[in-house]
């Protein structure tokens, strides 16, 4: 009863609120009536509250804010550009062939797209952008070369897993920031670039760890808190390698990560069967690590199938160069 009488009561108040709301809306527009009959004032695109225009203009699709909305007026046009990096984040995932289907235009709003982003770019302070989201578009090197050089401020870099192990593209580009506190990026450009990571606190690495790498994330990145080599392919000393250097580590993430003996060989064919861990070795050396993710391999699919993949999220096959157009 007491669930029937809360039902009807509610049912009431929704009743009068409507009904108060179409007697205000009466009353608007018997003023706006009078209003017509004395004098009227033409306002300008321009005169729009900027939050509000940022509301509306957020809410538009891609392609319209690129094609239609930037065409209205200077402040419509300063508005598509400021949504281009809101929160001073540019999002290239934006780029991504998925994002639009059966869209057979589509490298047309790429160009013009990035055209956009240029000209953003160069009106814009160069420390007004910290954060940087690369999709499975690769561009040609220069273009990220000219994004770093008005970027120098850059804290978070993120390259998506799709793109597997292509890093060339990145290598000019990456001595421009030198002030990155978090990244994700492929093992390989981490390994190729020994300057930009002092600074580094958190860092999560995508493809095949080998001595070499493990060195390195011992070595250079002194301020390093959490670690995260999900899905990674290590040799069988890596992790012990690395934990040697890191005794401060806070978070460190190795889940469906495997041990492997032929880490080249990996590399070149993708997948491999695994060994095992050195269980003990790196149990007593990540005891101090407040969060350690791994998976038992019993009861993780990923981690008990024969042949494990070290580029699980990489389009296409690695020998399938379609995804290799540079735009
Ligand atoms: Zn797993």
């Amino acid at each position: 009863m007491v669930g029937f009488d809360i039902i009807s009561l509610s049912l009431c108040l929704s009743y009068i609120v409507s009904i108060k709301m179409r007697l205000k809306a009466a009353r608007l527009s018997r003023a706006a009536s009078r209003a017509e009959t004395g004098p009227t004032m033409v306002r300008s695109w321009d005169d729009l509250n900027y939050d509000i225009l940022m509301g509306i203009i957020t809410r538009v699709p891609w392609r319209c804010r690129l094609y239609v909305a930037c065409l209205v007026s200077k402040s419509w046009l300063a508005a598509v550009l400021d949504s281009l990096s809101p929160g001073g984040v540019i999002n290239l995932k934006v780029i991504d062939p998925h994002k639009l289907k059966n869209d057979f235009d589509f490298p047309r709003f790429q160009r013009r797209y990035l055209c956009f982003l240029k000209h953003m770019l160069d009106i814009k302070p160069v420390d007004s952008c910290s954060a940087l989201c690369i999709g499975e578009t690769v561009l040609k090197p220069h273009k990220y070369v000219y994004i770093a050089k008005r970027t120098p401020s850059l804290q978070r870099l993120v390259i998506s897993e799709a793109l597997g192990y292509r890093y060339s593209c990145f290598l000019q580009a990456m001595c421009y920031w030198r002030k990155l506190k978090k990244v994700k990026c492929p093992v390989d450009l981490f390994v190729f670039c020994s300057v930009c990571f002092k600074k580094v606190e958190s860092l999560q690495l995508f493809g095949v760890v080998d001595d070499a790498a493990a060195k390195a994330i011992r070595d250079r990145c002194p301020r390093l808190r959490r670690l995260y080599l999900i899905s990674c392919a290590l040799s069988i000393t890596a992790l012990s390698t690395i934990l040697d250097g890191h005794k401060r580590l806070e978070v460190l993430d190795t889940r469906h990560s495997f041990c492997v003996r032929d880490c080249k060989k990996t590399a070149s064919i993708g997948i491999s069967q695994s060994v095992e861990w050195n269980e003990e070795e790196i149990r007593c050396k990540a005891a101090g690590i407040k969060l350690h993710l791994r998976c038992t391999k019993q009861r993780c699919p990923k981690c008990s199938a024969t042949w494990k993949h070290c580029y699980p999220k990489m389009k296409g096959r690695l020998a399938n160069y379609r995804y290799w157009r540079y735009i």
